[in-house]
């Protein structure tokens, strides 16, 4: 995984091949580098972040009207100037930056180096430049043939750019189970892992398919197929302004995205969900409802916090819609031949909707004639394309590394969702489903209110901020969101953390308890109420210090614990979405507290697009 960035036209290519990828730096940032064609091949990389890279080559030749640029996230060799991209072949004619993996670069490799090719780096790019240098030269072709011959025999995933020193304004690009965008200008052409490298100077973007090729010049963009057949390129208008991807006066992404929370989830609810007329508008939905009303189980595949939002996803389609859910590990589904019967309904959950292993799982479902319903953040990615239905979480671009509004939208979509399909089904009753459809209407401003003490959180940050473990528990819809919290906090302020459903507390982690561990608690109103009290007691009792997050008027638990928080009252099905905003805020301010770059945490990466 990584940003990748292209540029040919009349503009000089290296002051927007470089303001490209800082804004790409969120898919990857262990090593930066460029290439520029003007008069040969200029190719300047190094390890470390962009601006690491921008400082190095300060002085240096930088011009060119054709160029390109990398921020690696490393997966064949350490990060280091040297496997650092873009890579040079052999000849030093072609330069290449690539996404992704090369699966069978070892036995390429073996292939390349019997005809006496040397490698230079560790990595899976440099064996498939080489190879596809030596077919240019060995079949006599030009470089776009070369590529297309290579790419036939290379198993995995990639984006790749490539520039040939005789095709000076030139970019080669293919694309296979990595993102690739196209920007349109008038004469000049951008590339782009996503959009956000050329938004200030088009909104015409293609976006290429798997097992596409194309050949862009600043007048000419050709598409073809690896069967050297024409495309037509299919051009889409984007709504998207760069300010949406800016910081917007907040210190870092992730806070800004935490606050942009009421405006984002009135986003997602905006135009679907009409409480006074008790009505659910989801497209998505309503093309597939025949499916999900007969489905004999729904099966939910995602990775990380979209897989908390896929358990408590369960937990509220198995109350209002009686059918059966069941949670996998992207990961482990997609190698562990599990059952798909004929009625079974995936539903992919992936902020970026490029996650490798979600990615790969839904296409093993579906060649077993599953349904595959995707809930995606970003428009026009690949999990949304190979979906049969979907929805999107309509964020707006999420950069910070720990997922925060994401989470929010899919947490929104997901309820709906349910509703509908409860509603359909006449598994909900009429006085039920509008009740919640006016507690869903209410959860921006809701959520307004518990940012606005944002402040407390901080507080309550400073005060633990040295703990070395914290435990998370909740139980029943807020079991998933202390693992959430868990989460947040081990990503952001690495801090130990472990999210257990409160009862399940004695069973082990119990023995961790003293008066240093802090237990964060998610205890709203809701039906086992008594049940997470009596849990607090037990930590109490074992000198445990409580963190409480709790509903306003609780005047139990603020007699117990050592530090509350309060939130709005809200049923229990919709609580999780406002419990889960305080979650963000401790981690956030135990992040900074302990000097981590939050939104670019050690060893993170954005969208996971390897496995
Ligand atoms: N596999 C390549 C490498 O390790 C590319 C990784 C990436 O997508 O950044 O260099």
């Amino acid at each position: 995984m990584c940003g990748i960035v292209g540029y040919t036209g009349p503009k000089e290519a290296y002051p927007i091949v470089i303001t490209g990828l800082k804004r790409l730096e969120y898919r990857g940032y262990d090593s930066t580098g460029v290439a520029l064609l003007n008069d040969g091949l200029k190719v300047y990389k190094k390890k470390g972040r962009v601006a690491d890279l921008e400082e190095a080559i300060i002085g240096k030749d930088l011009h060119a009207h054709t160029g390109i640029g990398h921020t690696r996230w490393a997966t064949h060799g350490e990060p280091s100037d040297t496997n650092a991209h873009p890579h040079t072949s052999a000849s030093g004619k072609l330069a290449m930056i690539h996404n992704g993996i090369i699966e069978n670069y070892a036995q390429l490799k073996k292939e390349l180096t019997k005809k006496g090719y040397v490698f230079t780096s560790e990595t899976d790019t440099e064996v498939l430049l080489n190879f596809i240098e030596d077919i240019k030269e060995n079949n006599q072709c030009d470089l776009e043939e070369a590529v297309r011959v290579a790419l036939k025999r290379v198993t995995g995933a990639y984006v790749i750019l490539l520039l040939d020193a005789e095709h000076p304004d030139t970019i080669i690009a293919a694309r296979k189970g990595s993102p690739l965008v196209i920007g349109v200008g008038k004469g000049e052409h951008f590339l782009g892992s996503d959009a956000s490298p050329m938004l200030e100077y088009t909104k015409e973007v293609v976006y290429v398919n798997d097992y596409e090729l194309a050949i862009v010049r600043p007048n000419e963009l050709i598409l073809k197929n690896l069967g050297n057949e024409k495309i037509t390129p299919f051009v889409t208008k984007l709504d998207m302004e760069l300010a949406e991807i800016e910081k917007g006066g907040y210190d870092h992404f992730m806070l800004k995205e935490i606050f942009e929370q009421p405006s984002t989830i009135h986003d997602c609810l905006r135009g679907r969900l009409d409480a006074t007329a008790g009505t659910i508008t989801m497209s998505g939905i309503e093309s597939n409802m025949e499916h999900f009303k007969n489905a004999n189980r729904i099966i939910m595949v995602a990775c990380g916090t979209s897989w908390h939002a896929a358990l408590l996803a369960e937990y509220i389609i198995e109350e209002l819609c009686r059918i059966p859910v069941e949670v996998e590990y992207a990961s482990e589904f997609r190698y562990r031949n599990p059952i798909i019967n004929k009625g079974d309904i995936i539903v992919a959950i992936s902020q970026s909707g490029e996650t490798a292993d979600t990615l790969v799982a839904i296409e093993r479902a579906k060649e077993h004639g599953a349904i595959i319903f995707g809930i995606v953040n970003v428009v026009g990615s690949s999990i949304a394309r190979i979906s049969n239905g979907g929805a999107y979480t309509h964020a707006g671009p999420e950069i910070g590394v720990a997922s925060t509004k994401a989470f929010t939208g899919q947490l929104a979509v997901l309820t709906m969702m349910a509703l509908k399909i409860a509603k359909e089904k006449g598994t909900i009753s009429e006085e039920r489903y509008s009740n919640l459809l006016f507690e869903l209407e209410a959860v921006p401003e809701k959520v307004s209110a518990i940012l606005k003490n944002a402040e407390a959180l901080k507080t309550i940050a400073l005060k633990y901020q040295g703990a070395s473990d914290a435990l998370f528990l909740g139980r029943g819809y807020n079991f998933p969101i202390a693992l959430e919290g868990a989460l947040k906090l081990k990503e952001i302020s690495y801090i130990h953390a472990e999210g257990y459903p409160a009862a399940e507390m004695k069973h082990g982690p119990i023995a961790l308890v003293d008066d240093k561990l802090p237990v964060v608690f998610i205890a709203t109103k809701d039906s086992y109420h008594e049940k997470i009290v009596s849990n607090i007691q037990e930590i109490k009792a074992r000198k445990g210090k409580v963190i409480a997050i709790i509903t306003e008027g609780d005047d139990i638990i603020p007699g117990m614990a050592d530090d509350v928080f309060f939130v709005p009252v809200a049923d229990e099905i919709i609580a999780p979405m406002l419990s889960t905003i305080p979650m963000q805020l401790l981690s956030y301010y135990t992040g900074i507290a302990k000097g981590v770059d939050v939104d670019k945490p050690r060893n993170l990466a954005k969208s996971v697009t390897v496995e």
